[in-house]
């Protein structure tokens, strides 16, 4: 039911401390570097579904704020 056309529900995986977060195209470019250890980040499909699962615990885990996406 979205209008958006290209669908980038990913996520990036740093490769050397395990840090996730939501897939942009410079991160995976290596264009942004992890902000806890400066390493690359990794978007394949393997590395954003673990990226996926470290957020979701990561979002379960901290309070809820209410809003939905
Ligand atoms: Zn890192
Ligand atoms: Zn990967």
């Amino acid at each position: 039911m979205s209008s958006t056309p290209e669908v980038t529900d990913g996520y990036v995986l740093c490769q050397d401390c395990g840090h996730a977060e939501p897939y942009t195209l410079d991160k995976h470019q290596n264009r942004e570097s992890c902000p806890k250890c400066g390493g690359d980040f990794c978007g394949c499909n393997c590395c954003s579904e673990m990226g996926r699962l470290a957020v979701q615990f990561q979002t379960s885990a901290t309070d809820v704020e209410g809003d939905e996406q």
